[in-house]
């Protein structure tokens, strides 16, 4: 899980947050309140790594065992008569 660095504009107070990459950026300052956030740019973005190329091979590993899961369930459902017509579709 990346590690968010925040700078409120308004009061400068500053803080992590750890987020999910899909997880909205923070606005609202919990010092003052106000909409004056703003995220800093550091390694990655704003975006602290615990280690180099630690999220991509977590994804990478995490989607290879996704896909040998999906290509093991498929050979297995292929001699019963039923084969879901997308797999694809459990993104949400
Ligand atoms: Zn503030």
């Amino acid at each position: 899980m990346p590690t968010y660095e925040y700078e409120c504009k308004n009061c400068g107070y500053k803080f992590e947050k750890f987020q999910k990459m899909t997880e909205d950026p923070l606005k609202i300052c919990p010092q003052c309140k106000n909409q004056s956030l703003r995220r800093l740019v550091g390694i990655g973005g704003g975006i602290i790594y615990k280690g180099p190329g630690f999220y991509t091979t977590e994804y990478r590993s995490e989607e290879y065992k996704r896909k040998q899961k999906e290509e093991e369930s498929l050979i297995s459902k292929t001699s019963s008569s039923n084969i879901p017509s997308s797999s694809s579709d459990k993104t949400k």
